[in-house]
């Protein structure tokens, strides 16, 4: 008897957002510990992800979003190839099923430099962009903090290693070719404007995303672990920079979100990573968005 097959058809989820195409593109997963989280208990942790019926300790998605329109094609974040594991890296595969070539890419617009959003963008054995015809469009704070030796030399091991060397790694080959456009603030594309939410890095930001009457926000890391920080906005994580500025950063973004009633694409939202949130008395949650049927 053959076993029944169950490999999941590609991570790939489209939905048209006014005259943009959306896909959410899956880079696969990690497996965590309850160290990640600040000021919480664990015992509080399980009780939370017990009650949502979730894995634990907790698993996060690494979502990628693919935005096409007006003849180009763009990335918000690109995945981290094989630096975090085989649970991750699919990013490529996902992308060829949704009929995006490497060469393709016009733009890939990062949220943040850490490796599982930006270690996607080099080749790191040949040196070479993955992405050749792409710019990379990244918050000017980014490249300030991470290529500062000072605060580099201030890290620690892990930290010197996984974010400024290999960040500088990722970025270096772009920034020889002059393809690094960094900004502070407003419209960075068409359409796009950049919200700056500092305080997971320098200068982790969200986008607005807006093509007709619709907006959606693409929001990065505001949250890790949905179930944890939407119940509990103010835990922070152990890799934030600056934990306190993150939180306030987090509280403004899903304020925002609420007030503007905004889509939200969240990289670390439970694939395919769409929802719309409710909040209530400074609690929140989101709901997943209903499936998107395309032609
Ligand atoms: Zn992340």
């Amino acid at each position: 008897m053959t076993p029944h097959p169950f490999k999941q058809v590609p991570a790939v989820y489209h939905r048209q957002l006014g005259d943009v195409l959306v896909t959410g593109l899956s880079d696969g997963y990690m497996d965590m510990g309850y160290e990640i989280f600040r000021d919480i208990p664990e015992d509080e942790v399980r009780a939370i992800l017990a009650r949502e019926h979730r894995i634990a300790p907790p698993r996060i998605s690494i979502n990628v979003f693919a935005l096409r329109f007006g003849g180009k094609t763009y990335l918000v974040d690109c995945g981290s190839q094989h630096f975090m594991g085989p649970t991750c890296g699919r990013l490529m595969d996902n992308l060829a099923a949704a009929g995006i070539t490497a060469g393709s890419v016009d733009g890939v617009i990062l949220t943040h430099v850490h490796p599982d959003h930006s270690n996607g963008l080099t080749d790191v054995a040949t040196g070479q962009p993955i992405f050749p015809n792409a710019e990379v469009i990244v918050h000017q704070a980014e490249i300030d903090h991470w290529y500062d030796d000072a605060a580099m030399a201030r890290a620690t091991e892990r930290q010197r290693l996984r974010y400024f060397q290999w960040g500088r790694e990722q970025l270096d080959p772009y920034r020889a070719a002059d393809k690094v456009r960094t900004f502070r603030d407003g419209e960075i594309l068409p359409g796009i404007i950049a919200i700056p939410c500092p305080g997971h890095t320098p200068g982790h930001c969200s986008y607005v995303v807006s093509s007709g009457r619709q907006s959606m926000i693409v929001w990065g890391d505001t949250v890790h672990v949905p179930e944890i920080q939407l119940a509990r906005p103010e835990v922070a994580m152990q890799f934030d920079t600056d934990p306190e500025r993150g939180v306030r950063s987090r509280q403004r973004i899903l304020d925002m979100v609420i007030a503007d009633d905004l889509l939200v694409a969240g990289m670390h939202v439970h694939f395919p990573g769409f929802g719309h949130m409710r909040g209530e008395n400074g609690r929140y949650s989101i709901v997943a968005e209903q499936w998107a049927y395309t032609a």
